[in-house]
């Protein structure tokens, strides 16, 4: 087995794969309330191509893999997939993004086919507001799949807040003190720009020192963990006096993480991402359609490892917002 390694030196040994540019909601930071123009059925990769990727990059040394979208849990046979997934040889931790809408019904089914973590995607606990925020009224069924993953073992149960100023950023603390009660890692994420119906604006991006600072402020210190399980990747976790869970804090706009980026990312419609922030895009649908050999695929995965950039330009003049919205590419 050979390790891929970047022109940076980064071990690449992580696979973000988008599985539909579906969702079953509209939140207003990355998709108009129409939605976006979906990508034909057809031009989706099918779940034995998703697969086939999955293998040859598990082969060069890919150990961890999480499945994404659009809302993953909309895809038919999502749960026949990640067993699938989960019996690579070599596939060590596969994990799923999803909002949580349908984890209810689905966190059983999830645990069974191999699946090890759940993040849950939420941004607000007051109904009102996470209607405003996502366009639908599923704030209660979120709770539930919560703690129907906790009940059958997805844990540690990980959810995300995107911290946007002037709209849910008075919750940080109601959403830290989760972490005292339940097991949970509560992670706070910043607002990163993207085409959205909301628009981006850097003023509305509350960095994670400040989110640090007002947790503090009302809870006490955030002592760091420091031990290395549960694939924290570039959250920097905490964890409040004598809680049960923890905090992380993700800071891809105020203080980059791309010296230890290890991931690639393969959007629905069969394009390798070099970076979240990049549109650079290399196509590997055709090569899984021709008849091409796994030699091929493997030539466009190592091609793309290449063509990772060494960061991100957000903070820079030269930077442009992403053509894609997160819904697409797969956050
Ligand atoms: N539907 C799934 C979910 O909600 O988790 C997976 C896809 S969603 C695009 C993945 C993550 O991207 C979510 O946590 C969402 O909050 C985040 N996201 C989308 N747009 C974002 C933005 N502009 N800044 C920060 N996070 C964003």
């Amino acid at each position: 087995m050979t390790k891929i390694l970047d022109a940076y030196s980064r071990k690449i040994d992580y696979l973000r794969i988008s599985v539909t540019d579906r969702c079953n909601l509209r939140c207003v930071y990355c998709m108009p309330p129409e939605g976006i123009p979906l990508v034909g059925s057809s031009d989706i990769l099918r779940y034995e191509e998703l697969l086939r990727v999955a293998r040859i990059a598990a082969s060069h040394g890919v150990t961890k893999i999480r499945i994404t979208g659009g809302e993953p849990l909309v895809r038919k046979g999502i749960a026949e997939f990640l067993k699938e997934l989960s019996s690579i040889p070599g596939v060590d931790d596969l994990s799923v993004t999803t909002n949580g809408v349908l984890l209810k019904d689905y966190a059983r089914r999830l645990k069974d086919a191999g699946l090890k973590r759940v993040n849950v995607s939420l941004d607000s606990l007051k109904r009102d507001r996470f209607m405003k925020m996502t366009r639908g009224d599923n704030l209660g069924d979120v709770l539930d799949g919560l703690k129907e993953a906790e009940a059958v073992g997805l844990v540690p149960v990980k959810v995300n807040m995107v911290v946007i100023k002037g709209f849910n950023d008075d919750e940080i603390t109601d959403f830290a003190k989760i972490s005292i009660e339940r097991p949970y890692h509560i992670r706070f994420i910043e607002y990163m720009p993207f085409n959205s119906s909301e628009g981006w604006q850097r003023d509305k991006c509350l960095s994670a020192r400040e989110i640090k600072d007002i947790i503090e402020k009302a809870l006490g210190e955030l002592v760091p963990v420091t031990d290395r399980k549960w694939g924290a990747g570039p959250a920097r976790r905490f964890r409040l006096q004598g809680a049960r869970g923890e905090i992380g804090l993700i800071s891809p706009v105020s203080e980059h993480f791309c010296g230890e980026c290890n991931r690639l990312r393969l959007t629905a419609d069969g394009k390798l991402r070099t970076c979240l922030f990049s549109d650079n895009e290399i196509d590997i649908r055709k090569a899984l359609r021709d008849g091409s050999g796994d030699d091929a695929i493997e030539a466009l995965l190592f091609r793309a490892v290449d063509e990772k950039p060494m960061k991100h330009y957000i903070n820079e003049n030269i930077f442009k917002k992403c053509s894609r919205t997160m819904s697409l590419i797969g956050g």
